[in-house]
C-alpha cells in the first residue's frame, strides 16, 4: 500500500527521524493557517499524491510569505498533475504539503527495500540524491553503497558507519547520519514497510541532515496487525476498478489489451473453491467495465474446484449480469464433461474450448 508524502513524515516523526517542519492543507485558506504557525518564510507547497517527479510538472513551488503560501497552493489545488510517473493522464492534486523551505548544502539518497534473492532488507544509500535510483545504478552503480540485514541480528552499527562513511559524509555528520539509518530501519521493521525512501535526504547549511521527501509503501499483508495504517489508504489514488475488485475479495490487476481473462492458479484455486456465484457475477461485472475488453476468456483448471460446479457459478453470474462481450471457456479438470455439458445446454452462448490452443484460437478470432 502506498501512502502520502505528509503521511509518510508523519510516520517518520514517530521513530525520531528528522523532517522540516510543516503540515497538510486542503484549501488554500488552510495552507495559509499551515505556514502562519511555521518559522518566517521562505515556504515549499508541495502537492501529495501517490507519484514523484512533482517538481517537474510544477507541483511544488516556494513561496515567501503565508499570503503567497495561500496563492501558490491555490494554483496547485485542483490542478491535474502530469508527472513523469502519473502517466499522461496525470493525477487531480486534493491536498499540499506546506513545509519550511529548507537551504540545502547536499542531496542524498537512502532507501531500504526487501531483496527477494537475498530474503534480507537491504539499505541502500548514494551521494547523487534527488535521482531516481533506477538512473543512478545504471549510470554510476559504483556510487551506490549497499547493506544486507540479517533480520534476526537486526542493523549492525557498523552497517550505518559502512553507509555513511561511503557516502563520503564529513565527520561530524557521521553520528546524525548512523541515527538517521538506525531510526529509520526501526521504522521499517516495525511497520512492515515494503519501501522506505528518502530521496532527498539534505544536509542543510547549517548542518542538520533531514528527510526531504518520503515514499513509504506498506506490506498490504501485514497490515492486518496495523489497524490504524490502513486507514491512511487513499481510494481516490487506486484504479477503481481495483478498488471494486478488493471490495467483493477479487484479485483484479488490470492491464492493456482488449482480452479480459478469470483465472485460477494455486492460491486462487483456494479461494475460488469458496467462490460463489456472486463472486463469478462480480468478477464479470469488473472485467466487462473496463470497455476495451472485447472478449472474455475464462480458463480454469478445475482441480480442487470442480468444473461443474464452476460451470454452474458461470451460468448464474451470466444470467445476473449484462454479459455484453462473447465469453470463451476452456475447462480442464475433476468432472469436466459434466461442467462443459452444464454450459452447452445452458441456453447462454458461451463458446466451449477444447484446450488451451483452441480457447486462445478462438478468442484471437473473435478480437481481430
Ligand atoms: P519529487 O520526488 O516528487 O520530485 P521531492 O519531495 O523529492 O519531490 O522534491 C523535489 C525537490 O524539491 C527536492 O529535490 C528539493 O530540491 C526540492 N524541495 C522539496 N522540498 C523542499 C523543502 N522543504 N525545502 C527546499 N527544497 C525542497
Ligand atoms: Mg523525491
Amino acid at each position: 500500500m502506498k501512502i502520502h508524502e505528509y503521511q509518510g513524515k508523519e510516520l517518520l516523526q514517530k521513530f525520531q527521524v528528522p523532517v522540516p517542519a510543516g503540515g497538510v492543507a486542503a484549501t488554500p485558506e488552510e495552507a495559509r493557517q499551515v505556514a502562519e504557525t511555521l518559522e518566517a518564510g521562505p515556504f515549499v507547497v508541495k502537492a501529495q499524491i501517490h507519484a514523484g517527479g512533482r517538481g517537474k510538472g510544477g507541483g511544488i513551488q516556494t513561496a515567501a510569505t503565508p499570503e503567497e503560501v495561500e496563492d501558490v497552493a491555490s494554483r496547485i489545488l485542483g490542478m491535474t498533475l502530469i508527472t513523469p510517473q502519473t502517466g499522461p493522464e496525470g493525477r487531480y492534486v486534493k491536498t499540499v504539503l506546506v513545509e519550511q523551505a529548507q537551504d540545502i548544502a547536499q542531496e542524498l539518497y537512502l532507501g531500504i527495500v526487501v531483496d527477494r534473492s537475498l530474503a534480507r532488507p537491504v539499505i541502500m544509500m548514494s551521494a547523487a540524491g534527488g535521482m531516481e535510483i533506477e538512473e543512478v545504478a545504471a549510470r554510476t552503480p559504483e556510487l551506490i553503497v549497499k547493506e544486507a540485514v540479517d533480520p534476526l541480528l537486526g542493523l549492525m552499527p557498523y552497517q550505518a558507519r559502512n553507509l555513511a562513511f561511503g557516502v563520503g559524509l564529513p565527520p561530524e555528520l557521521l553520528r546524525p547520519a548512523t541515527g538517521f539509518i538506525t531510526n529509520l530501519y526501526r521504522m521499517f521493521v516495525a511497520l512492515d514497510c515494503s519501501l522506505a525512501e528518502i530521496n532527498p535526504l539534505v544536509v542543510t547549511k547549517d548542518g542538520h541532515m533531514l528527510a526531504l521527501d518520503a515514499k513509504i509503501n506498506l506490506d498490504d499483508n501485514a497490515l492486518f496487525r496495523h489497524h490504524d495504517l490502513a486507514a491512511l489508504e487513499d481510494p481516490d489514488e487506486m484504479d477503481p476498478l481495483e478498488n471494486e475488485a478488493r471490495k467483493h475479495h477479487l484479485n483484479y490487476i488490470r492491464l492493456t489489451g482488449n482480452i479480459g481473462a478469470m483465472v485460477n492458479g494455486a492460491g486462487l484455486a483456494m479461494a475460488t473453491m469458496d467462490a460463489t456465484p456472486e463472486m463469478i457475477a462480480n468478477g464479470f461485472r469488473i472485467i466487462l467495465s473496463d470497455p476495451r475488453v472485447k472478449v472474455v476468456l475464462i480458463n480454469i483448471f478445475g482441480g480442487l474446484l470442480r468444473c461443474d460446479r464452476l460451470a454452474a457459478g458461470v451460468i448464474q453470474a451470466a444470467r445476473e449480469v449484462d454479459v455484453r462481450a462473447p465469453i470463451i471457456i476452456r475447462l480442464e479438470g475433476t468432472n469436466v464433461e459434466e461442467g462443459r455439458q452444464l454450459l452447452n445446454e445452458s441456453g447462454l452462448t458461451f463458446t466451449v474450448a477444447e484446450d488451451m490452443q483452441d480457447a486462445a484460437r478462438k478468442v484471437a478470432a473473435l478480437v481481430q
